[in-house]
């Protein structure tokens, strides 16, 4: 009696593994079929001087132009290639075809570029190499690479080792997403970084009555005192900006000033006004 269930359910669990084995096959194949076939694109979003409204730098965002499916976003496929063990080719990738993109284009001394790097890639010695290479490259045409590294990375003690060598040559460290995840505060004390990026969820509670206002107000009063640069991002309308610039985050991302566009459609002088700019979107 006990043991019909028993095989019954062995069964089913050798089914669903083998269907979901097979699935994540397949995925696999996708995934390093289209790194060999380089079907991943750059799209590149502004950071603006808000006084001034010059570009000041990009960050490069990666996007899967999928032949069948259109383009996808890198929420979709990042997780999977993290998980696939893809995820450092696709950041090789990123960084070649960032240097090539930006290196066709006229730019000011001292432009920054912001790479958006996993915690595999920071903790794997080999790549330190090649990014003190590609580092040299870009300071070649007057480009400042920087590493947007999330709070995750800042929990793993070996990766902020490896992160304090890198800025040690001049590659400059932003801290993404800041806000949203577990940093203490004695390790952003001891570990310097350059960049603090306030998350968008404490830029979009600016003009309402939410926890998160008085959050954002504390965050900037934080980099304050460490004597580090901010960039709030997922500006999206000029109440927004007005407020950030008020409290001293003058650099600003979002789509109150630019979306992510490709390297061609990058105006580096914004020079009329983010209104006008954000109808033409
Ligand atoms: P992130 O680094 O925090 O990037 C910011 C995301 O916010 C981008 O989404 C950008 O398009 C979006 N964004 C910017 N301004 C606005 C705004 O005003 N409003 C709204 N609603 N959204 C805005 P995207 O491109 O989909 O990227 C999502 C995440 O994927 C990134 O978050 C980053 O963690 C990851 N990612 C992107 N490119 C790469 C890459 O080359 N390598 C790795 N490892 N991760 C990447
Ligand atoms: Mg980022
Ligand atoms: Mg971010
Ligand atoms: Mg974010």
């Amino acid at each position: 009696l006990v043991s019909i269930p028993v095989s019954m359910a062995v069964l089913l669990v050798m089914v669903v593994s083998r269907f979901l084995l097979k699935r994540n096959r397949s995925m696999f194949f996708q995934l390093k079929q289209a790194l060999i076939r380089r079907e991943f694109v750059l799209q590149y979003q502004p950071q603006v001087d808000a006084n001034t409204l010059e570009v000041k730098g990009v960050e490069a965002l990666v996007r899967w132009q999928h032949p069948e499916k259109g383009m996808l976003y890198p929420d979709v496929f990042i997780p999977l290639m993290e998980e696939f063990g893809l995820i450092n080719g696709l950041t090789d990738y990123v960084i070649d075809a960032s240097l090539k993109d930006l290196s066709a284009i006229q730019l000011p001394e001292g432009f920054h570029l912001g790479l958006n790097v996993p915690p595999s890639y920071i903790k794997a010695p080999a790549r330190w190499v090649y990014l003190r290479q590609k580092h040299r490259e870009f300071a070649a045409k007057g480009i400042r690479l920087g590493l947007e590294v999330t709070e995750r990375q800042f929990l793993d003690k070996e990766a902020r080792i490896a992160l304090e060598t890198m800025r040690q040559v001049g590659i400059e460290i932003l801290l993404d997403d800041f806000g949203t995840g577990q940093t203490s505060l004695s390790v952003l004390q001891e570990t310097k970084i350059d960049f603090l990026k306030i998350d968008k969820c404490f830029v979009d509670s600016i003009g309402h009555e939410s926890v998160n206002t008085p959050v954002l107000n504390a965050i900037i009063n934080l980099g304050k005192l460490l004597g580090v640069t901010m960039v709030a991002e997922g500006v999206e309308n000029e109440i927004q900006a007005n407020y950030l610039l008020e409290r001293g985050v003058v650099l600003q991302q979002g789509y109150y000033y630019s979306k992510p566009k490709e390297i061609g459609d990058i105006d580096i002088r914004l020079s009329h006004k983010p209104e006008l700019i954000s109808a033409l979107l």
